[in-house]
């Protein structure tokens, strides 16, 4: 989730004091990187994934399942036994927000060839192996997006009570601070944002309506004013940062070759975020209730929306600088190559002298505002020790804003002073319960990066239209029943080449016909006549490669996989525990997940997860390469 920092956390009115400092200063580190690497050049495709993981405990006896609280340490031992022991460790770790979650990447980065793509399936199950192995008898290493009793009494191991009083970091009636990880880091940012916002964060998740679910579904806080003033009928009322950030989800950062190349993959990655995101969908469960909803992005959202009241439009701007439409997690808003510039169409919230500033200093337009805009942003932490910087050779300043915009799309520049080149994040993904299945969805959106450079395809359509479709790609079987604004032809008159837009035409009767409404089975699959579809593309794309059997074997395999989840011939992980939980015999049709219903379907991922049962709803068959050894959760025998 970022860089961490380590020292005395600052409250908020110490932090805020220093908010201005901290932009100031942050402007002057990006403009130091920018200027030093702007013309860099000719650097490699490098590639790394980022899976993020829940440690579980199992009580077969009462069959419990809870989240284990033991991050940390587990943590301490995988670096200590990795990275810090060997530089060439093939995993390397880092911490969550949830006591309960990390973070593992390949120890590095990938690189250009195809070979590699052969590669990550092996790294994610090394990473599986390797923090399973430090578990205790019982527990289990999960890559689920969210757990679907979070926030439930006693589901954390050891259990803790929630303590909704001021002090606590969170304050919610749900979420003990205990859940948090416990580097500063953490908890700063939740009771940081807190203040800020002026209250506690509210999220307000649809319920799903089933039979005998009560209609309107309403819970009532009536010790509780601020949950009974923010918690709205038929919704599953949240109210922490622990229930968005405390979800788990896949990324993947690429490396381009060059500036302009990284800013023209960021815009065209922008507009498959919602499609990818509604593929991968994987979180239709929150604090023990069925919701109606299959992806965690709005969850997140709104757990981390440090917006006052001012500046959400609920009161006129008094001590607020500006209106602003959106959480600082949440969809891209501004394209950035020249390419996307005719089609930035939603209003842009910048900081006005920032942007002049940086065009003062060479910093073309679009860059200047996506910067400009992401620097309407307070910092959330700050560290004592860490106020006065380098701005020459540090940029955690700049990064202190940069990394909580936490954004379908990252634009990142190198690092001061290192060999690293400039970078874009893809974001939007939720893990899966599989190494397989991550695999498949980290080679896909890799593929399509190469094959976007090499044949110069062209996915942008407005983005309010992207908007549109993360809207839309949230919502339950949207990878069936949604339908999507895109493109039409993305091969158009090749004009999509890095560097050298063709002249855009900005008529908006041209823009209208240039994309149309697709479900995703269309955008992956194609459809004669409509569109041609990812896959084909990808498919022709790999005819065409040199790649040694094996490796072609994995990726077709991989491929597989998107096609049948984009037809609707496999289940989404989220149509598939929806589908695991109707059919569970304790349930009662009434939106409600029992502690039972929570231990049977976490130890079925489980298995799932260490091949100990196949799944073809969701995997279909033959499949899979090796056999997964060291589970240590089974139960069969119970
Ligand atoms: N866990 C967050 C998510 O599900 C992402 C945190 C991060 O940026 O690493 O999107
Ligand atoms: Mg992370």
């Amino acid at each position: 989730m970022g860089l961490l920092a380590q020292g005395s956390p600052l409250s908020w009115e110490e932090t805020k004091r220093h908010a201005d400092h901290v932009r100031r200063h942050g402007i002057l580190q990006f403009l130091h990187i920018y200027h030093a690497v702007k013309d860099r050049h000719k650097d490699v495709l490098k590639w790394g994934d980022e899976v993020e993981y829940m440690l579980v405990s199992f009580d077969h006896e009462n069959k419990k399942v809870q989240l284990v609280l033991s991050g940390e340490e587990v943590l301490e031992t995988l670096q200590e036994k990795g990275e810090r022991s060997n530089p060439n460790h093939p995993t390397l770790w880092r911490p969550e927000y949830g006591s309960y979650m990390i973070e593992g990447t390949p120890g590095q980065p990938y690189g250009g060839t195809m070979s590699e793509f052969n590669t990550v399936e092996d790294n994610m199950r090394k990473r599986r192996k390797e923090a399973t192995s430090l578990l205790e008898e019982n527990q289990a290493l999960c890559t689920i997006t969210s757990f679907p009793r979070l926030g439930c009494p006693g589901f954390t191991l050891p259990e803790y009570k929630p303590n909704p009083v001021e002090g606590g970091a969170s304050k919610s009636l749900f979420f003990p601070d205990e859940a948090i990880n416990k580097h500063p880091r953490f908890s700063t940012l939740t009771r940081n944002i807190r203040h800020r916002r002026g209250e506690k964060v509210v999220i307000n998740v649809p319920i799903f309506k089933d039979k005998n679910t009560p209609s309107p579904f309403i819970e009532a806080f009536p010790e509780d004013e601020e949950a009974a003033r923010a918690s709205k009928p038929d919704h599953i009322y949240l109210d922490a940062m622990g229930f968005g950030m405390g979800n788990c989800c896949l990324q993947v950062t690429f490396q381009a070759c060059s500036i302009s190349e990284a800013r023209y993959l960021y815009d065209q990655l922008a507009t498959i975020c919602p499609i990818v995101m509604a593929l991968s969908a994987a979180s239709p469960f929150y604090r023990g209730h069925v919701s109606d909803i299959d992806c965690r992005w709005g969850v997140i959202s709104a757990s981390v929306d440090d917006r006052t009241r001012e500046e959400r439009g609920l009161e006129p701007l008094k001590n607020n600088s500006y209106r602003i439409s959106k959480s600082r997690y949440d969809s891209i808003d501004s394209y950035l190559s020249k390419c996307g510039e005719k089609y930035n169409d939603i209003d842009l919230t910048i900081d006005k002298e920032i942007y002049e500033q940086l065009r003062r200093e060479g910093i073309d337009h679009l860059l200047a505002q996506h910067v400009a805009h992401l620097f309407i942003r307070d910092p959330l932490t700050l560290f004592e020790e860490k106020i006065h910087l380098d701005d020459a050779n540090e940029s955690d300043h700049f990064e202190n804003i940069q990394s909580t915009n936490w954004q379908t799309m990252r634009f990142k520049p190198p690092p001061p002073n290192s060999d690293i080149g400039w970078r874009v994040e893809f974001r939007p993904m939720e893990v899966q319960l599989t190494d397989f299945e991550n695999s498949a969805y980290v080679v896909f959106v890799v593929l399509l990066t190469r094959v976007i450079l090499s044949y110069k395809l062209d996915f942008l359509i407005p983005l309010s239209k992207v908007d549109e479709n993360m809207k839309v790609a949230q919502k339950r079987d949207a990878v069936l029943r949604g339908l999507f604004y895109f493109r039409k032809d993305i091969c158009k008159g090749g004009n999509a080449v890095v560097d050298s837009c063709g002249k855009a035409q900005s008529s908006p009767e041209l823009a209208q016909e240039e994309y149309t409404l697709m479900s995703i089975d269309t955008i992956i699959n194609g459809k004669e006549g409509v569109f041609p579809g990812l896959i084909p593309i990808l498919n022709s794309y790999l005819e065409n490669m040199e790649v040694d059997v094996d490796t072609r074997c994995s990726i077709l395999n991989y491929l597989k996989l998107i096609k049948k989840r984009a037809s609707g011939e496999l289940m989404t992980v989220a149509r598939w525990m929806r589908e695991f939980v109707a059919n569970h015999p304790d349930y009662k049709q009434d939106s409600l997940i029992t502690d039972e219903m929570n231990y049977s379907l976490m130890m079925k991922c489980n298995q799932i997860a260490t091949e100990l049962c196949e799944c073809p709803e969701l995997l279909g068959s033959s499949f899979r390469k090796v056999k997964y050894s060291g589970n240590k959760t089974d139960s069969s025998s119970n």
